[in-house]
């Protein structure tokens, strides 16, 4: 192991020993793929073949800036019929803790990347065995639990809620004693989109709340104060094999019951508030030893400060509006992070705003109803991004809507009257389909 790997890997094992045996961080063997130093190979250049664990949303538009650059691409993920395998070479059908399924995706591949935080650490210790990992392992374990996530935050400098790890019942009410009501409680692994939380809003509600959240008895949860903010705002950083950082404008981002709705960037806030996530982006990315884009969700406080709510290791739906929007997409940005190649300019073309297109109704064949679809793009400002998902149902993210204007208001306007015009169809349309 080198001796800035293991300087990491120490420093870094003090705060995971007290996660506890959940994150077997540094027992397996050396984790090649930590990167707390520049470090200088060669590019992996065209056409080499980029592998992505998940074939969701976010690696169909990773693997699409690959091909435009391109790279081949192998997908795993379990649905045959995933987002990203319309433009893969290859998809290796497995689950994301399927070790075997992840020894084929490493052997038919030149860099692995994951575009989800759900796959098994083990899975991508199989692959960085074979082939290098990037971002890497520490990066997955830290933002995969979200308690392991907020030590992190707060050793390196970053606010996060007040918080407490909660087992019991007596353990919450002596949470909600000390840090006061409203309440979230969360899973510390596998949650998203706003599951596997509840709120607490009242002493009342804490009866049964534990199991209410469908988590073994006993099992470790995050208890942690709701922040009354201002805003929320997302950055995201990109940190290049050669130590290069960068991070993108921050956007504005809109919750639906947890579900990302909205995004506007670059978000309307004072130039110190843009300045400080930039280099909040910028400081847990190189703190990581990230290769890639780490993406950092923080709640903008009235008094200015910058909590940190979430990490992810990985591009994200907040940044999608950089496909139209900056200079450099965020998935551009993690290829030529994870590839060796300098990083592009961040800097953002015009206001940009992305709204989400969210699914209706029950589930069945995914089609948007032709006459809606026409309307929506009748306004050449805007463009859209269907994700190909076979099916569709309530609340299941479809695609999205970018619009690019003269203000981030005027573009939010845009993309929401288009939105506004768009309809899943109720049954598939056989005579539209002749
Ligand atoms: P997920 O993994 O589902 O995105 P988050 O922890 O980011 O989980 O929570 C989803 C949304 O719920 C956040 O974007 C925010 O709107 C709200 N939320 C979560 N935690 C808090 C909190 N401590 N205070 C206020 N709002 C919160
Ligand atoms: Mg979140």
């Amino acid at each position: 192991m080198d001796t800035h790997l293991s300087d990491f890997v120490s420093r870094t094992s003090l705060w995971v020993t007290q996660v506890g045996s959940s994150l077997p961080l540094v027992s397996a063997g050396s984790p090649r793929c930590v990167y707390t130093r520049a470090v200088s190979l060669p590019p992996i250049a065209p056409p080499a073949t980029i592998g992505i664990l998940g074939g969701g949303q976010l690696g169909r538009m990773l693997a699409l800036a690959a091909r435009a650059m391109g790279y081949r691409i192998a997908v795993m993920d379990p649905d045959p019929e995933c987002p990203a395998t319309a433009v893969a070479d290859r998809q290796v059908v497995a689950g994301y803790d399927d070790i075997r399924g992840a020894r084929e995706l490493a052997a038919s591949s030149d860099v692995v990347t994951y575009e989800l935080e759900h796959v098994a650490a083990a899975v991508v210790d199989a692959v960085d065995a074979v082939v290098p990992v990037r971002p890497g392992r520490i990066p997955l374990l830290l933002t995969q639990d979200r308690i392991a996530e907020r030590r992190f935050a707060g050793e390196h400098g970053a606010e996060v809620a007040p918080w407490r790890e909660v087992r019991t019942r007596e353990d919450l009410e002596r949470a909600a004693a000390e840090l006061g009501l409203p309440l979230r409680v969360k899973a510390t692994t596998g949650g998203y989109d706003g599951r596997s939380q509840i709120r607490l809003g009242s002493a009342g509600e804490i009866e049964g709340a534990l199991e209410r959240l469908g988590r073994p008895a006993g099992v470790s949860l995050l208890a942690e104060a709701e922040m009354a903010f201002e805003m929320e705002v997302s950055v995201i950083g990109a940190r290049g094999l050669d130590g290069g950082v960068a991070a993108f404008p921050i956007s504005r981002n809109t919750h639906d019951a947890g579900i990302l709705a909205e995004s506007v960037a670059p978000a309307p806030v004072p130039v110190d508030v843009a300045e400080r996530a930039a280099q909040l982006g910028e400081r847990l990315a190189v703190a990581m030893g990230m290769v890639g884009t780490l993406t950092a969700e923080l709640f903008l406080m009235p008094d200015g400060r910058l909590v940190v709510n979430e990490l992810a290791p990985r591009v994200h739906n907040s940044g999608h509006w950089t496909i139209e929007g900056a200079a450099t997409s965020q998935f551009e940005q993690h290829i030529r992070a994870i590839c060796g190649l300098g990083l592009g300019s961040t800097a953002a073309l015009a206001p940009t705003a992305m709204v989400n297109l969210l699914g209706t109704g029950g589930s069945r064949a995914a089609r948007l109803e032709a006459a809606g679809l026409e309307r929506a793009m009748a306004d050449p400002a805007v463009h859209l991004h269907l994700y190909d998902k076979r099916l569709v149902f309530e609340r299941r993210k479809m695609g999205h809507l970018t619009a690019v204007g003269s203000s981030v208001g005027e573009a939010l306007e845009r993309a929401r009257g288009a939105a506004a015009h768009l309809r899943w169809a109720t049954e598939v349309d056989k005579e539209g389909e002749a």
